[in-house]
């Protein structure tokens, strides 16, 4: 079999990327190693009943008439209609520390600013100018790694309210410990605090299936349980990609959206230089019965929280990071249908190689699951208050869940921190797209997918 394109991932990168391309082309094929498509961002059932693995929010809100934004570019590019989504907005979300201190937001930035000017009035003027330096910002622009905690330092002054700012760009966009490049802050700003979160009517798998409608309608193909083994190339020429059933597929361009390091192994090319640490992740899903709902927090969609003196973003020394986290409560958006449950999710930093120790030891892994879920619980009710008594079923994924079930090196949910931003590996026509290209998020990841299509593929075919 010979196509033009092949895409190996159908997670939301690479899922974009062909639709892109199927509209002026239907000749493209992506191979998904896993049953399901989604990636990262998908589905499971247990009792007949769906999980979504990976959706809180989508970042990059825009009502439909705002036509320049992120969102509504994306769409058009996807020839997808705003009508044919129902999208929910936030209600509210809040930054807590430990000291009691409280910022809320919403997709109405006038809160955020004003909950800076009324609980840090001193640092108010510095707000202001870090606003201006973020409109200035093209984080499009090649440059080099610039600090974005040592402009905010410099320009506000004020730690606690730089690390109360960074902690949910941090846990939704970044690859790299206790720091962002400037540009993915600038990136990660709007998206989150400029523009806001949503959430589509009803879950992950509609989304996904009407990802998958409009790639099918174009006359796009996919295989699923189609993994990868090997990329045939020549010197910097690729040829074709071998399966683990042995079959070879030839094609004209390959995007890859498994990841860098990932690909290299494909390519069998000798591996990069040692990196910087990946981030792992934990994340428990609870679910109550709905009439519990009264005892908790309704109005909350998202709760970034620090229960430490010193915010900590990096990869702990032992299984999990219970200090830090994010608390999601994926039906507590704008007019969002009633459910028969209410659901939360908890999110905190995990360090692999701990996990990974564990592994041959189904006992010890399963037990360090439970305690994993019991001290997440215990770190929520400081929060929210109890729940725990009402749970009638709970699941924990670790970074070893997430390789397994998408191949992330280390179940790194960001990937490798350094970035390939222009997606060019030294290949006359491999490229990346996805996570390690450097755009996070559903919304980042499919941008991703579709730039690398405009900017290297569709100029050849
Ligand atoms: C628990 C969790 C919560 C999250 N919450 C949010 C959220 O609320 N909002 C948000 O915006 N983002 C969220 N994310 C992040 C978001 O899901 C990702 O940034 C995005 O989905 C990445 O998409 P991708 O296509 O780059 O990568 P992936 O989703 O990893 O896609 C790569 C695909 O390649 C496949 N693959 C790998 N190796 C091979 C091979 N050899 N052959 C064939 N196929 C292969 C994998 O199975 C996978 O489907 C979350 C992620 C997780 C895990």
């Amino acid at each position: 079999m010979h196509v033009p394109l092949l895409i190996i991932g159908g997670g939301l990168s690479g899922l974009a990327a062909a639709i892109r391309f199927a509209r002026f082309n239907p000749d493209v094929l992506i191979l998904e190693k896993h049953s399901r498509i989604g990636g990262l961002n998908s589905y499971y059932y247990r009792n007949n009943s769906l999980f979504e693995t990976g959706l809180h929010a989508i970042t990059n809100f825009a009502p439909p008439q705002e036509k320049a934004a992120p969102l509504n570019r994306l769409l058009r590019q996807l020839k997808l209609k705003r009508q044919d989504f129902t999208f929910h907005e936030q209600i509210k979300s809040d930054i807590f520390f430990s000291n009691q201190e409280i910022l809320s937001f919403s997709n109405d930035f006038a809160l955020l600013h004003q909950e800076i000017e009324t609980k840090f009035p001193r640092r108010a003027p510095g707000f202001s100018r870090l606003l201006q330096i973020i409109k200035d910002y093209d984080p499009f622009q090649a440059a080099a790694f610039r600090s974005a905690r040592t402009l905010l330092l410099t320009t506000l002054d004020e730690p606690l309210l730089v690390d109360m700012l960074l902690c949910p760009l941090m846990y939704y966009g970044s690859s790299l410990e206790n720091d962002m490049d400037l540009g993915q802050f600038v990136i990660m700003f709007r998206a989150i605090f400029l523009e806001g979160m949503f959430r589509p009517e009803g879950s992950i798998k509609d989304f996904l299936d009407t990802l998958l409608k409009q790639y099918q309608e174009l006359g796009g193909k996919i295989r699923l349980q189609a993994t990868v083994a090997r990329i045939i190339h020549q010197d910097r020429k690729i040829s074709a990609v071998e399966l683990t059933n042995g079959e070879v597929i030839t094609c004209d361009n390959l995007l890859s959206t498994i990841g860098h390091e990932e690909t290299l192994a494909a390519l069998a090319v000798p591996p990069l230089p040692k990196q910087r640490p990946r981030l792992g992740f934990v994340e428990s899903i609870f679910r109550l019965p709905a009439g519990c709902r009264q005892n908790l927090t309704q109005e909350k969609t998202i709760i970034f929280f620090n229960s430490s003196e010193k915010f900590r973003y990096q990869r702990p020394d032992h299984l999990v990071d219970f200090s830090s986290g994010v608390i999601c409560f994926p039906g507590n958006f704008q007019d969002l249908k009633a459910q028969p449950f209410l659901e939360l999710r908890a999110t905190h930093l995990a360090d692999y190689g701990s996990w990974k120790a564990l592994a041959a030891d189904r006992a010890a892994y399963l037990a360090a699951k439970s305690e994993t879920a019991g001290q997440s619980k215990l770190a929520l009710e400081k929060i929210i208050g109890n729940f725990s008594q009402d749970i009638v079923y709970e699941d924990t994924f670790t970074p070893l869940t997430i390789e397994r079930f998408t191949a992330k090196k280390e179940g790194a949910i960001y990937g490798c921190p350094d970035k390939i931003k222009n997606g060019d590996i030294g290949y006359d026509n491999l490229f990346l797209a996805g996570t390690d290209q450097g755009f996070l998020g559903i919304v980042g990841s499919m941008l991703s997918g579709v730039s690398m299509i405009n900017q290297h593929i569709l100029s050849r075919t």
